[in-house]
């Protein structure tokens, strides 16, 4: 491609794809409108926003060869629907896979851009995990590992972390990826059991166990099969990990054990190990972010956090906040966005991950066979040392990471 000519429109891409990751969106549409311009949205939380509502129609076109270029594919092949994954180190300063989808249409052709995860997994202690979740993760030796989370959370991009950490830590880590995508983690052993591959999920699942791989990855866990195959290998001693959509950690539990009709609830719960819920929310800018002090009335709501905590827990989580977020006079503060130069006027810069991990100790497996209330057994987890999302995020709003808005709009599991 012509290096000169072009290299505006390059930057001009690289600029998106960065803002559409510092705002949280996980989608970038291009959106071809008539022969001489296209759009260009975001959709963020479900909802699309523009970012260019006139791009033009010449500058589109230098977008789509170069990213077909990048991705192997024919420039010249207009009437197919094409898919492809990039990563963006090839042209910009991030490194992110793209999921890069080429969809011919009446007007001429629409690409969507999504952001599958990190070029490189992140360290497993980059994602703000409390240290004792991340304690419990890397402390399972053996069963089912759930990383759980809505449409755009990011769980993908934990998983493949936790997967890379395992590496690190010398055990035998295994993919078998039944989608058509490419892992982040070089050496990895991974096994292609698309449909036509030529080998069945079931057979790849049979072969690493046999190999005695310690830990397996089983991508997004759908279907009774690949859920009984899961639980199998969990309960022969191997670290399944897959990811599954669900609001919170409690409601990833009761999917994982509804899914199996067939299977027994007692060996998918003895095959459970630990749920790592995640959710994503916008970073405050650290440049421009307004702090006031909060109020009685605003701590007071903080503290209620839905779980019935007894007095002394309340007052210790109080006292703890002030040693920790307090600072030397002890006053606690509420941060919001407002918008500068470093951060083009949104207030916001990059993510911040808040967490909710669940694990499957005995008393939770026991409540679980019994099937207590989802009430009765977050309160046991709470018991356990679990925190919920809400809390998390609390704890990071005080910390200055997030508004404090957003973490107080989090509700807990019940
Ligand atoms: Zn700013």
């Amino acid at each position: 491609m012509d290096e000169n000519g072009n290299e505006e429109t390059i930057q001009f891409l690289e600029r998106c794809i960065k803002d559409a990751y510092h705002a949280c969106a996980f989608d970038i549409y291009f959106e071809q409108l008539t022969d001489a311009c296209a759009r260009v949205r975001f959709k963020i939380d479900g909802v699309m926003q523009d970012y260019r509502q006139e791009l033009p129609l010449t500058v589109y076109s230098v977008i789509i060869a170069h990213l077909k270029v990048l991705a192997g594919l024919h420039t010249a092949d207009r009437k197919m629907p094409l898919y492809a994954q990039v990563s963006s180190a090839k042209f910009a300063r991030i490194n992110l896979e793209l999921g890069c989808s080429f969809i011919p249409t009446t007007t001429g052709v629409d690409l969507s851009i999504r952001i599958l995860y990190t070029g490189e997994p992140l360290p497993l202690e980059k994602f703000g995990l409390r240290a004792f979740d991340l304690d419990a993760i890397r402390a399972v030796r053996g069963g089912v590992v759930l990383f759980a989370g809505t449409k755009s959370s990011g769980r993908q991009t934990l998983l493949w972390s936790a997967l890379s950490d395992r590496n690190q830590q010398q055990q035998k880590v295994c993919s078998v990826r039944d989608v058509e995508s490419v892992s982040p983690i070089p050496g990895l052993c991974e096994t292609d059991a698309r449909p036509g591959s030529g080998y069945s999920y079931e057979g790849w699942m049979k072969a690493l166990v046999r190999m005695d791989a310690d830990v397996i990855h089983i991508g997004t866990l759908t279907g009774e099969d690949k859920l009984f195959m899961a639980a199998e290998a969990a309960l022969d001693g191997v670290t399944v990990m897959a990811d599954m959509y669900a609001n919170n950690a409690v409601d990833a539990i009761a999917g994982y054990l509804d899914s199996g009709k067939n299977v027994s609830a007692r060996t998918l719960v003895a095959a459970l190990s630990c749920v790592v819920y995640q959710h994503l929310l916008p970073r405050l800018c650290p440049d421009c972010k307004e702090a006031s002090r909060l109020d009685e009335e605003d701590i007071k709501n903080l503290l209620l956090t839905g779980e019935g905590s007894p007095p002394e827990v309340v007052q210790a989580t109080l006292e703890r906040w002030l040693t920790e977020y307090g600072g030397k006079e002890s006053v606690l503060l509420k941060y919001r966005a407002r918008g500068c130069d470093n951060c083009a006027g949104t207030g916001y810069r990059g993510r911040v991950a808040v967490f909710e991990v669940v694990v499957a100790t005995p008393g939770i497996k026991a409540q679980l066979l019994s099937h207590a209330s989802d009430a009765s057994i977050l309160k046991l987890a709470l018991q356990e040392g679990t925190f919920t999302m809400r809390q998390d995020a609390i704890e990071k709003a005080l910390a200055g990471k997030i508004d404090f808005s957003a973490a107080c709009q989090i509700k807990s599991a019940v």
